[in-house]
Formats: structure tokens, sequence, C-alpha cells
């Protein structure tokens, strides 16, 4: 890839591809802060699990590439994994806010993203990079990698952009069936209801209660539901600001994350 012939400021958007709404409200919000915007699209290997996903991941390069030039983007750049990664003998190893939530339940996973993303920064250097809240915990690891390895690249964070029902759009809501998709949004109804219950003042721990059981009695099956700082990803028993409800849901087959603001947005943050 040759950023040589760019305009700086370089704005970068790295992506998986079956290109939606969010991936193209980063981009467009890139071109709104830089001159000159560059996406890669990676199915990158090294952040799935053996019995994940990987090959049945959404591929739609040639529509992917006309959502991104009609959105502004200047290179697309789509690595094989081969060029990627010809060895894996070195790892980005973000410690401490993976302790919890996606990193035990997602072995290597943010090893795998946080090396990945090192190598695109490296290979594109951009000068500010954009990513969706709607991975709250991926904005945190990266956050930290770049703190921790003196990045050179300002880090910019979007808050998620939703279905008209309310359900966070993600590449893998492809594989909800019917009557799990009309049941999906009731995660994002949940939030909402906890997180205003929470800024009315009642209790973390009844809140969340409340918010299980009904989640559970939607036909969820709930891996966690917890107030945490953005930053730490430390559960906290108050919101303040930038605290966040995060959720990880099971509907069937399918693994839904979502999280909302609760004690208003975190510096950094856009809506
Ligand atoms: P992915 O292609 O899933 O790896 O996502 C690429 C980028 O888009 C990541 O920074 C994601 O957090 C972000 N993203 C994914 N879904 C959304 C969404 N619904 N709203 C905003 N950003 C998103």
């Amino acid at each position: 890839m040759h950023s040589a012939g760019l305009k700086r400021p370089i704005g970068f958007v790295p992506t998986m591809g079956a290109f939606h709404e969010g991936h193209l409200g980063l981009m467009r919000l890139a071109g709104s802060e830089c001159a000159s915007v560059v996406v890669s699209l990676f199915v990158n290997p090294t952040q799935f699990g053996a019995n994940e996903d990987l090959d049945r991941y959404p591929r739609r390069e040639s529509e992917d590439a006309r959502m991104a030039e009609s959105a502004g983007v200047d290179v697309l750049f789509c690595p094989s994994s081969d060029e990627m990664f010809p060895r894996r003998s070195t790892t980005v190893r973000v410690q401490g806010v993976t302790d919890r939530w996606e990193g035990p339940r997602r072995p290597g996973h943010f090893d795998g993203v946080a090396t990945v993303v090192l190598k695109l920064f490296n290979i594109v250097g951009p000068d500010v990079s954009y990513f969706g809240l709607k991975d709250l915990q991926q904005c945190a690891v990266l956050r930290r990698m770049a703190e921790d390895l003196d990045v050179p690249v300002d880090l910019r964070f979007m808050e998620t952009v939703r279905e008209d029902d309310g359900l966070a759009m993600s590449s893998r809501n492809a594989y909800l069936s019917p009557s799990e998709r009309s049941l999906a949004p009731e995660l994002y109804r949940t939030l909402l209801a906890a997180s205003k219950a929470l800024a009315n003042g009642e209790s973390a721990i009844s809140v969340i209660d409340i918010a299980l059981s009904t989640l559970k009695s939607r036909g969820f099956a709930v891996d966690y539901l917890s107030l945490v700082d953005p930053v730490t990803m430390e559960e906290v028993d108050k919101p303040s600001p930038g605290t966040r409800l995060i959720v990880a849901a099971r509907l069937g087959a399918v693994r839904l994350l979502d999280n909302v603001p609760v004690g208003g947005l975190f510096e950094g943050e856009d809506r």
C-alpha cells in the first residue's frame, strides 16, 4: 500500500468488510475530519477462534468497493492473509483490559486484533484512525496499545449505528433467523430501560437484575451484563461520565454484543 501520494491528514478505518451503515459512518466521519481516507478490508484469521465463523464470515468485496467509493474513500486496501501473516512470530498482547468480558470468552481474539491493527497502522501510516464503540472492549484494547507503545496515531471512537428498530448493525446480524431477528432489538430496548433507571438513581445491582430477568424471559442466554468503566473495562457500581452498560447475549447460535452510555458521553466519543 502506498500512502505517499495521499494528502494529510490521512484518516484510516480498519474493517473486515460486509459493509453496513456503521462502517460507512466511520468512513464519512474520517472524510469529514481528514484530507484522505484509507479503509482496509481484511478478514483477519488471527482474531478468530478455532470454533468461530472464519469460514462463513460474509465476504462481498466488489459490493464493498462500490460502497466505499460512494462514501468518499480514496484507497481500499485488501491484503491477502499471506501478505499480512507470512509468519506469526510476533504478537501484540494487551493485558489488563482484556482480563474480563470478551477476553476469557474468546482466547487470543484481542491479541489478533491488536497485532493486525498495529501492522495496518505501520503499513498505512495514518494520522487518525476510527473505531466503533459497538466493540467497546476493542476500543479499550486499542487505546491502551496506542498509549503503551507510543503509537503516533490519534484514535477516534464513534457511537454505534443502529437499524431503525434499535438493533446495533453488525455483519453477523445476517446469521439471525427471521424470528431471532424480530426478537433481537429487545437487547437494545432492555439496555436503554436499564440505562434510564440508572440515570434516575436506581442501584446498579437491582437494575442489572431486572434487565437480566427480562432478557432471559425473552429467550436470550446472557453471557454478561455489566456497568463498566470504558477505559479500564472494570466493573463499577455507580455511573459516572463515560460509564457504559455492556451486554453479550446469545439468541440461538448468534452472539450479540451491545452497549450504551449511562453517565453521558466520554471525551473523544462522537455521536
Ligand atoms: P468489523 O468490520 O466488524 O471489524 O468493524 C470495523 C469497524 O466498524 C470497527 O471499528 C467496528 O467497531 C465498527 N463497527 C461495527 N459495527 C458498527 C456499528 N453498528 N456502528 C458503528 N461502528 C461499527
